[in-house]
């Protein structure tokens, strides 16, 4: 029968793939149980990374990052778990999670008198279909105190995602003062039909872009890139800044504003607020920091 199917074709039952699985199965099992709060599966923590003008090392925000402490696997980063999320229902809960606790860590940083900084939250693509997000968002910032402008929406492209989604959310987000950032900008193939989809105000280059810079003896794409955002009057951020030449680079691009190792890497909430308590009222980043997570 298996020389009948052809050479190619797998007719005997391959355990590994059986593992695979079953240890999805149980990551997914974990990942309900931790958003449920059942600690002996694992814990979620917010990390947060500065968002600095690359001029001056001003401290304008910080964007909210995902952690997963699972009990037994350790720190697991999002990039490992929310597709798995995407794929079995829980992503949205997770994003609308992490968008509270966000907004109560800005607010407690407003009570403390520690700074008024915004903090950029990641939709996935789960979130970006929730016809409930907008006022989900709205009660949240309603419960913080936090106000709207005190909070940015990152989206990212996603293949196949209809049209018209997350359109209306996005412009009644907007309108209420939340402003919107396109994420990863500049690897996908729609990320210019997006800038007309939605009502964004940021554009965050990907990391990809930036790494590139250190090899490119010229910059045409940034260019192009930095006058267009300029006549679309929207703001870029370079992601993955490593490197102070590559900071210094950006900024002679005209690139106002920038994230990266080079600059801070993504710290708990504890370290970010000893970060910003450092900074002072200036919000000056205090040097380069070393440690932290990532
Ligand atoms: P992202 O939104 O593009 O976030 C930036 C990622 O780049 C973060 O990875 C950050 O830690 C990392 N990064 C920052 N600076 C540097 C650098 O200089 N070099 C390098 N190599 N990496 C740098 P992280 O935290 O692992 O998150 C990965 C992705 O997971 C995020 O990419 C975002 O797409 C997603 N994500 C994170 N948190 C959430 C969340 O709450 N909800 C959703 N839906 N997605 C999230
Ligand atoms: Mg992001
Ligand atoms: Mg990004
Ligand atoms: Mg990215």
């Amino acid at each position: 029968a298996a020389k009948a199917a052809g050479k190619n074709t797998v007719v005997t039952y391959d355990p590994k793939h059986r593992e695979q699985i079953l240890g999805r199965q149980n990551l997914i099992t974990d990942l309900r149980r931790t958003l449920q709060g059942d600690r002996a599966a694992g814990t979620f923590e917010v990390h947060y990374q500065p968002l600095v003008e690359l001029g001056t090392g001003l401290i304008s925000g910080c964007e909210a990052l995902i952690r997963w402490r699972h009990a037994e696997r350790g720190m697991i980063r999002p990039d490992h778990f929310i597709g798995l999320a995407e794929t079995s229902g829980l992503a949205g809960e997770i994003d609308r999670w992490v968008l509270l606790e966000a907004l109560h860590q800005v607010a407690r940083w407003e009570a403390e008198g520690i700074g008024s900084i915004y903090v950029s939250v990641n939709l996935g693509r789960t979130s970006m279909l929730d016809p409930a997000l907008a006022d989900a968002t709205l009660e949240a910032l309603r419960v913080t105190g936090v106000e709207p402008s005190q909070l940015h929406l990152e989206i990212t492209e996603h293949d196949e995602l209809p049209r018209e989604a997350g359109a209306l959310t996005l412009a009644l987000l907007t309108e209420a003062g939340v402003r919107v950032s396109l994420d990863d900008f500049g690897i996908g193939y729609t990320s210019l039909d997006y800038l007309h989809r939605y009502p964004v105000r940021q554009l965050k280059l990907d990391r990809s872009i930036t790494s590139n810079l250190q090899t490119a003896p010229s910059s045409p794409l940034l260019e192009g890139i930095v006058a267009m955002a300029k006549s679309l009057q929207v703001d870029v951020v370079a992601e993955g800044i490593e490197t102070e030449p590559q900071r210094e680079r950006l900024a002679d691009l005209g690139i106002a504003y920038g994230q990266g190792y080079h600059l801070c890497r993504p710290q708990p909430a504890e370290a970010m607020t000893s970060l910003l308590r450092e900074a002072g009222p200036a919000r000056l980043i205090p040097g380069q920091r070393a440690e932290g997570t990532q």
